[in-house]
């Protein structure tokens, strides 16, 4: 058996980097050259204001498309957040000239550039040991599905570096000792989206399955098991795959754990799925005794 494990959010507890990236992320967006206080504090509250109202109209794009939307997660409300305030900067002239100059300044193109410098930071904040996201259960826990004979493979947006280093700090043994059952693929680019407008709705949540790097990880690796906790980046390509009857993927089960953040519209659907083995855990506790 082989289970397809995401990173974030699945083995760790993404909140505190999350805040923290939004912190590091507002602090230089609050005190961009040229620009008032008052003004920038009221454009941050106003961006803040449409992804609470108009959750479905924000997220973490890929070209045009949003590949995840903003209240799946607190790293995906940082992405949403920065491509609201471009969109918004674009629109109002004026402001935008002041506001494009400064970030020129600061060398950025957009505040999307500055979001992704800012979770940059905290990565290396955590590597220097400032942030323990690893969920205390998941070394316990992996041992014991490997010692089961079960194959496990963590393909995560993070990079490897990343996640090997959490793995070495808090259970320097479990890598060694797998035998190469446990493997990581990190910058696997779930984000990215095709050209074509493969999707389904949820809602008023448009939901896009054309992941070309996620599904060519997916197709060279055929895990019997799927693990994520962000419904549109982990789990949605491989529910379309698993309904077309994909070879491989008749069978697949998929496993969602479920979050204080989860967003109700996401896990609601993914519980009442029909046709394709859907399931929600809480811990990995709860995982285990699913497996
Ligand atoms: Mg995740």
């Amino acid at each position: 058996m082989k289970i397809l494990s995401d990173f974030d959010g699945v083995l760790t507890d993404p909140s505190p980097e999350a805040a923290r990236v939004k912190e590091v992320f507002y602090n230089h967006f609050i005190t961009l050259p040229g620009t008032s206080q008052p003004q920038m504090s009221e454009l941050w509250e106003q961006a803040q204001n449409q992804l609470i109202h108009s959750p479905h109209q924000h997220g973490w794009k890929s070209g045009e498309k949003i590949t995840a939307y903003a209240n799946e997660d607190g790293f995906i409300e940082c992405n949403g957040l920065a491509a609201c305030l471009d969109d918004m900067v674009s629109k109002a002239e004026k402001r935008s000239l002041n506001v494009q100059n400064s970030l020129k300044q600061k060398e950025f193109s957009n505040f999307c550039e500055m979001s992704q410098f800012a979770f940059n930071e905290v990565v290396k904040e955590t590597s220097a040991g400032r942030h323990h996201p690893l969920d205390p259960s998941a070394a316990i826990v992996f041992q014991t599905l490997l010692s089961r004979g079960i194959e496990i493979v963590i393909v995560s947006n993070s990079g490897t570096e990343r996640i090997t280093n959490l793995f070495l700090q808090r259970c320097p043994g479990l890598l060694q000792s797998s035998e190469n059952r446990l493997r990581i693929r990190g910058g696997a680019q779930k984000f990215v989206l095709g050209e074509n407008s493969d999707s389904f709705e949820v809602g008023p949540y448009v939901v896009h399955t054309d992941r070309p790097k996620y599904q060519t990880i997916l197709v060279e690796e055929k895990p019997d098991i799927i693990l994520g906790d962000v419904f549109s980046l982990d789990l949605a390509l491989p529910l379309q795959l698993a309904r077309r009857k994909l070879h491989g993927f008749e069978k697949v089960r998929l496993l969602m754990r479920k979050r204080n953040y989860s967003p109700q519209w996401s896990t609601a659907y993914f519980s009442h799925t029909k046709g394709v083995s859907c399931g929600l855990f809480e811990s990995l506790d709860d995982l285990l005794a699913l497996i």
